[in-house]
């Protein structure tokens, strides 16, 4: 194994210096970092607010049930 081959293939996150999956506009990003960077939220409050509107439209969904019967 060659580690300066390895070396000069990892890429680290600009943000964090984790490893980096995904390079935008020549600037590399790890897979949270770059979601934010897209998103402007993170994955957790990307999630948070997912499941949220998820509960939301399941309570819709049981009140309609409740009255429709
Ligand atoms: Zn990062």
């Amino acid at each position: 194994m060659d580690d300066k081959n390895i070396f000069m293939d990892i890429r680290t996150c600009i943000k964090c210096k984790n490893k980096a999956d995904v390079v935008e506009k020549g600037k590399d990003y790890c897979c949270s970092c770059y979601f934010k960077y897209y998103c402007g939220e993170t994955i957790e409050q990307y999630e948070k607010r997912t499941n949220e509107l998820n509960q939301k439209r399941e309570d819709k969904y049981e009140k309609y049930k409740n009255t429709a019967r």
